[in-house]
């Protein structure tokens, strides 16, 4: 559901919100927008809209209001007095409640909490952001928040907050381009394919590729970085020693609430070949991965044979490599023939 309203005072914010309350009923509904935008006004309009008597204000000294009974309660939530330390407690206490309830759950400023909800498997998240134009009018944009998709500039914060280096940060982006292509086309020849969600993961699969550097040694990078940067990769490298940077990712990227990202990243490294694939999201993943050598796209035996005198020279040319890159090459093949280039 995606609509855009307009109301021009608070009683026409309530009405609007009873009116369209039946639609939200069990669903989660994040309410953003500033001080006195009409958050509370929107709840208290649910409320009316679900047959809930009594008075809605604003939850002050607990966090939450419970109204109702049975099929109709509605719980919400306002985060705005939030301190960390009650954040990480409310947040379990949340996380239980999304997955055992199925009641009406209003939040007010849930960009408050580091989770994001909408990641609770099962339960409908909503936004609903209200906007100040003028005098008493409010823009009321509701939203269906379910698809994971980030902005660019959420994409480049998540770079800046893991420090991601910047030719790692090409990497990915060439990586990106390339299995964007190849998603095109294979939705345009009928396979289930989510192309956002592929650039999405190729943006974000190396995150923190610096983990597991065979060779470490920034002072041979042709870019800058702080020693910030060198600092954060240092440590990074030592709280996640002997693991792989495909894993390190999916969990980051878990932790902050992008579980379908998640699963396509931890895909991506070498030996997943092994074990096959779930969706095409993370064959696509993967097939780009091999392709791009640093930025730019080279043939797939190039860029094993790279990979492999970087990451693991001992087994160039065994017998095991040979298996491995068999495989590989075969899923080249299924993705010609699925985007219509016979091999
Ligand atoms: P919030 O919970 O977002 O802080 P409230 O719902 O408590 O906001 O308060 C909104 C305030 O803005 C109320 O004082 C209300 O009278 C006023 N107001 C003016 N125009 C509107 C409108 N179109 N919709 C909602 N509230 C409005
Ligand atoms: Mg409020």
């Amino acid at each position: 559901m995606k609509h855009v309203y307009t109301t021009n005072s608070s009683d026409e914010t309530e009405a609007l919100a009873a009116e369209i309350a039946p639609s939200l009923q069990g669903k989660i509904i994040l309410l953003q927008g500033n001080l006195g935008a009409g958050k509370t006004t929107f709840v208290r309009g649910v409320a009316r809209g679900l047959g809930i008597k009594g008075r809605v204000v604003s939850p002050t000294f607990a966090y939450e209001k419970i109204y109702g009974k049975g099929k109709k309660v509605v719980r919400h939530f306002d985060l705005y007095r939030i301190s960390d330390n009650e954040d990480s407690l409310l947040e379990e206490e949340l996380h239980e409640l999304f997955s055992h309830t199925t009641d009406t759950i209003l939040i007010e400023w849930p960009e408050r909490l580091a989770i994001r909800p909408q990641t609770i498997s099962g339960r409908e998240v909503l936004s609903v952001t209200i906007e100040h134009a003028g005098e008493d009018t409010r823009i009321i944009d509701i939203q269906n928040e379910n698809s994971e998709i980030l902005t660019t500039e959420q994409i480049k914060e998540f770079y800046a907050r893991y420090h991601t280096p910047f030719h790692v940060t090409q990497h990915c982006l060439t990586v990106a381009n390339f299995a964007v292509k190849i998603a095109n086309l294979l939705s345009r020849n009928g396979y289930k394919i989510d192309t956002d969600l592929v650039r999405q993961a190729a943006l974000l699969h190396d995150i923190v590729r610096y983990v597991d550097f065979k060779n470490f040694d920034p002072d041979t990078w042709k870019f800058d970085y702080s020693t910030e940067d060198l600092h954060y990769w240092i440590e990074m490298r030592k709280k996640h020693a002997g693991r792989h940077h495909a894993a390190v990712g999916a969990e980051i990227l878990h932790a902050h609430g992008f579980p379908k990202t998640a699963k396509i990243v931890a895909k991506h490294d070498f030996l997943s070949i092994e074990t096959g694939f779930e969706s095409w999201e993370e064959k696509v993943l993967y097939y780009a991965d091999k392709r791009a050598k640093h930025d730019s796209i080279v043939p797939l035996h190039e860029r094993l044979e790279d990979g492999r005198q970087r990451n693991a020279p001992h087994l160039l040319n065994t017998e095991n490599s040979h298996a491995l890159d068999e495989k590989v090459f075969a899923l080249e093949k299924e993705i010609f023939h699925a985007i219509g280039m016979l091999l």
